[in-house]
């Protein structure tokens, strides 16, 4: 029996764990359980939603399995259904099952909608998917058995009407034909109708022959310690981020999060992750992205996996997390410390700032203590920070929103996440629908129109303020413009905001800007209302500009700001000056004058970039020195020096 596991992510460098696990899970299972010649053979296809649907169709209908089993979330369930739908059409005998957050809920409904489905997994899926193809593969043997039997028996044209296709599967039917061909008793009593089996599998909603739609009881939860390590062939995962799970669930009661509905959380034994953590180590993986949802809930178990990384971190891996940063004791902020810069990754969910907002979204949560970690972590330069904010949550207005926005940004995170809330079905935000007259759209991903508190004309702002944000301070190639923009706004909001509204006036939105139109944009934005300042702000935008790329092209608005190239070589074959000396051992100007690149910035500007006061300087103009051999091992900045003459 062939069996795919299908998934559909978002990006190519995603993976999906899900399908790989469930993948791992059955084969160690079936391994041990099923006779070799009836084990089925089962593959993981993955692809992006950006692929074609007709191509993906064709694909898997290649593959001529005999059950298809998709892996849905709410960005990519309406894909996968279509996608389901038509390889139906051509392949009738194909089983297809659906699994994941985004159909467990409402399995009923699902199969209700799309009569091609056969079936649901509800919840975790590792032991329900397994005891399903146990059954299918055990049915087809069975079928197989009674196929070969037929046609002995039909040779010696005996008793043909035990095998009329048409009394298949009655019971009796199949008891006679199990008792001719020999089955053993288990195979007699599966073959009397996989209904009765399906029946008994729990976790799965299920369309029987007479149409019905049956939901059998919930799957009990597993010890994760149960599920194989699925990176033993890296190569299945090449140029992949690769996700790790060390526990699963979540203690907190966030009213929006499904993962509030099941509080039990369970863990990986530590011993277990400590060998895999080791395993990505000497293999020398980029990136371990952790998918624990609050992977700091138990605080010393955390504590461990953090000086476990720290004692044995291989100079290249990333690990990243998401956690609770109000649970961070001085105890992990010692462990950071001591952590090579880019060897971990925190993502901290703030959602709002409003307390009578959290109070209300049942979140837990300690703003001071959060902000102050925060703070001292940024201190330290050697961790990245992703902080997220949900707009459209009860009793947040738009007032309150610029306040919570405002606040999150105070922080500096280096990734500043302004999502919308998302109304999923089975969390206790749907039962407050009415209450809250939350108006959300129909389809994925269920996203907020307006609420009691905010209009849509307020959500569409703030959507703009999203797209600029992404844009340019989550790019971070505007460090120091934006900087000194903010010092002409009262907040940083209010910025942001303007740009928004400047950006959409001029049909800058939803155009995919490139990365010069980008810096033009900004520009023209800037120069409209500030003209008189507009000399230290293409300092400040040229020197974002070779900050990050020793770029071939001169930026538009600094044409007239070259330097001689005979004082550019000079500077190079004379190994620097005072100020910057270049020549140490094994210096090779020609090298350097390519690695490298010297740009004038106006004296004024330098302080903006640097902090440092520079009013005493004499001239205009002075000299920023990029080397890009030499970057920032969190930002990827180029190193450079400011120097005062050439
Ligand atoms: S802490 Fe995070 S994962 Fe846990 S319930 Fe709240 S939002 Fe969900």
């Amino acid at each position: 029996m062939k069996i795919v596991l299908a998934a559909l992510n978002a990006k190519y460098v995603h993976s999906n764990l899900a399908v790989y696990d469930l993948e791992a899970y059955s084969k160690c299972k079936l391994e041990k359980e099923l006779r070799s010649e009836i084990k089925p053979d089962i593959s993981v296809r993955e692809y992006t939603i950006n692929h074609n649907l007709e191509q993906i169709m064709q694909s898997l209908y290649k593959e001529e399995a005999s059950l298809l089993a998709f892996s849905c979330y709410i960005w990519n369930i309406s894909e996968i259904l279509n996608i389901c739908r038509e390889i139906k059409k051509v392949s009738p005998k194909l089983l297809i099952w659906l699994g994941g957050p985004e159909v467990s809920y409402d399995s009923e409904k699902v199969l209700k909608n799309n009569s091609f489905i056969d079936g649901v997994i509800v919840g975790e899926g590792e032991e329900t998917f397994y005891e399903l193809i146990k059954m299918y593969c055990e049915l087809e043997a069975v079928l197989d058995k009674e196929e070969q039997s037929k046609e002995e028996n039909s040779k010696e044209d005996h008793n043909k009407e035990v095998y009329d296709k048409k009394q298949y599967p009655d019971n009796s039917c199949v008891e006679d034909i199990s008792n001719n061909i020999g089955l053993n008793d288990y195979e007699k009593e599966f073959a009397k109708g996989k209904e009765r089996y399906l029946s008994n599998i729990p976790g799965i909603t299920y369309r029987a022959s007479d149409g019905r739609i049956v939901k059998n009881l919930p799957r009990p939860l597993l010890s994760l310690d149960e599920i194989p390590f699925i990176y033993e062939d890296l190569s299945r995962f090449e140029n992949k981020i690769l996700y790790y799970e060390s526990s699963r669930g979540c203690p907190f009661s966030c009213s929006y999060c499904l993962s509030s509905i099941d509080k039990s959380v369970r863990f990986r034994s530590l011993d277990k992750v400590f060998d895999e953590l080791s395993f990505f180590m000497s293999n020398k993986v980029r990136q371990v992205k952790f998918i624990d949802r609050t992977f700091n809930c138990d605080k010393n178990r955390a504590r461990e996996i953090w000086r476990y990384l720290k004692d044995n971190d291989n100079g290249i891996t990333n690990y990243h997390f998401e956690i609770a940063a109000d649970l961070i004791e001085d105890e992990d902020i010692s462990i950071f410390s001591k952590m090579r810069p880019g060897l971990i990754q925190l993502e901290i969910g703030l959602q709002t700032t409003n307390l009578r907002t959290i109070k209300e979204i049942r979140r837990t949560m300690d703003i001071e203590k959060l902000k102050n970690n925060m703070n001292t972590i940024r201190r330290m330069r050697n961790i990245h920070q992703h902080l997220d904010l949900i707009a459209g949550l009860p009793y947040e207005d738009y007032e309150s929103f610029v306040r919570s926005f405002n606040d999150a940004y105070e922080l500096k995170p280096d990734q500043l996440q302004l999502g919308f809330l998302k109304v999923l079905k089975g969390s206790y935000m749907e039962e407050q629908v009415k209450e809250y007259n939350l108006i959300y759209s129909d389809e994925q991903p269920y996203e907020v129109l307006s609420t009691k508190w905010i209009s849509y004309g307020e959500i569409l702002k703030l959507k703009r303020v999203e797209e600029m944000v992404e844009l340019y301070y989550n790019s971070a190639m505007f460090e120091h413009v934006l900087l000194y923009m903010e010092s002409f706004f009262d907040t940083p909001f209010e910025m942001y905001e303007s740009m928004g509204k400047y950006y959409e006036d001029n049909g800058f939105v939803d155009i995919g800007l490139r990365r010069e139109d980008k810096y033009a944009a900004l520009r023209a934005f800037f120069k409209e209302r500030f003209e008189d300042a507009i000399k230290i702000f293409d300092s400040l935008l040229t020197f974002d500009y070779y900050l990050r790329e020793n770029a071939k092209t001169r930026p538009k608005w600094r044409k007239d700001s070259m330097i001689e190239k005979a004082d550019y070589n000079n500077f190079f074959k004379s190994g620097g000056t005072d100020e910057l000396y270049l020549a140490k051992e094994g210096y090779d100007s020609k090298a350097a004058a390519r690695s490298m690149h010297i740009e004038p910035i106006i004296a004024e500007s330098a302080s903006w970039i640097t902090g440092k006061d520079y009013s005493d300087v004499k001239t205009e103009w002075l000299y920023a020195v990029f080397d890009y051999n030499s970057r920032d091992p969190l930002t990827k900045a180029a190193d450079y020096n400011i120097i005062t003459h050439l």
